[in-house]
């Protein structure tokens, strides 16, 4: 059976902001199966600011896209065909091969989900990598304990949103967010924030200061720049800082202005940790029965943003990065 994937190739590496110009969808013939792989017709996708990264040519934890080879991602599809005795043709599988239609995989590439515990787009984000990350990082990177006063930045994103809910579950004092918008800064508050804040709103600093009397003890960091700075300014003595991402700098042409005041870690003996969550796979069924009893009791809420179709995937990472989401940004290709 032959058959023609869609797929969106990297057209350009983009200097500064991707525009759709980055992107270039291009309909490929897909080889047959040889023993042991499956093809996979893909139902959803993940955008993910980790892609922007990607995109660059540069040494990294994953290696850069390639031009003119299709981009990669989380998705899960259905198999449609099979010759892997380990997946049957209706199986639903998570795999690294998104941003296209179908794929052509390796059965040991794929691991298979049941979507009867949890709709596909569910492993995609509170029950896959979006979740883990924010799981691991605030208890393992972070060493969060209880009584510990919690800020997490880009609050109402996949992983921020999570942070924030998972530290009140797990006991903090105080838990505050910022992010993009006053819309999401309800929501926040609504999710159960103590305190939340628009960043566009004037100084970080102040804001944070204001939202932190008390001072904070774990910044979960998913911006840099400024946002960390500010934590640092506000940090109690022991303070721990969860590295995870720095999203405020990933289409800048500039190095960072900021965090200046860096020798504050010193005087205030402060763990500054950077980690990814590749590292921290140890913990993925210790969460997977955390999250799994947590959203069984109506104890987390999950929210998702999703763009219909591939050929808009493109604008969907794009608006991603400008902050049009709320929660996890997928993609629905079904
Ligand atoms: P999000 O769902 O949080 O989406 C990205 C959000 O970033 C946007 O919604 C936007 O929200 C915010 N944002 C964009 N530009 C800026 C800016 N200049 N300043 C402040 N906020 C900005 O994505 P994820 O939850 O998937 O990822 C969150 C972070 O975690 C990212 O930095 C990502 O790279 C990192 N990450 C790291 C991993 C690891 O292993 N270390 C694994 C997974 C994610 P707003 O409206 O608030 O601006």
């Amino acid at each position: 059976m032959s058959t023609t994937a869609r797929q969106i190739h990297l057209a350009s590496r983009p200097h500064g902001w991707p525009t759709l110009d980055t992107f270039r969808m291009v309909d490929v013939a897909l080889p047959e199966l040889t023993e042991g792989q499956v093809l996979v017709r893909n139902t959803v996708m993940s955008v993910d600011p980790y892609m922007r990264g990607r995109m660059n040519d540069v040494k990294s934890y994953t290696p850069p896209f390639q031009l003119d080879q299709p981009l990669e991602g989380g998705a899960v599809g259905e198999v449609i065909a099979s010759r892997s005795a380990e997946r049957a043709v209706g199986d639903m599988v998570l795999h690294g091969s998104g941003w296209r239609s179908h794929a052509v995989l390796d059965a040991a590439a794929t691991r298979v989900v049941d979507t009867t515990l949890a709709p596909a787009d569910a492993y995609l984000g509170a029950l896959g990598m979006t979740g883990l990350t924010a799981y691991a990082g605030l208890t393992a990177v972070a060493g969060f304990a209880p009584g510990d006063t919690v800020f997490v930045s880009g609050a109402a994103g996949a992983v921020g949103s999570l942070v924030g809910q998972i530290a009140r579950l797990l006991g903090a004092a105080r838990v505050i967010g910022s992010a993009g918008s006053a819309a999401k800064v309800a929501h926040l508050l609504e999710l159960g924030f103590d305190a939340a804040f628009d960043y566009h709103d004037g100084s970080v600093a102040e804001q944070l200061a204001a939202a932190a009397p008390d001072g904070i003890d774990v910044y979960f960091d998913n911006v840099g720049g400024e946002h960390l700075e500010a934590a640092i300014a506000v940090m109690n003595r022991g303070g721990r800082v969860a590295m995870c991402g720095a999203i405020s700098m990933y289409n800048s042409t500039e190095p960072p202005a900021a965090p200046r005041n860096l020798a504050q870690a010193i005087g205030k003996e402060l763990t500054l940790r950077g980690f990814i969550i590749g590292s921290y796979q140890h913990l993925a069924g210790e969460y997977a029965q955390r999250m799994g009893a947590w959203l069984a009791a109506d104890e987390i809420h999950v929210d998702q943003t999703t763009v219909e179709g591939l050929d808009n995937a493109p604008e969907a990472f794009l608006a991603l990065m400008r902050g049009e989401n709320t929660g996890k940004m997928l993609v629905s290709l079904s």
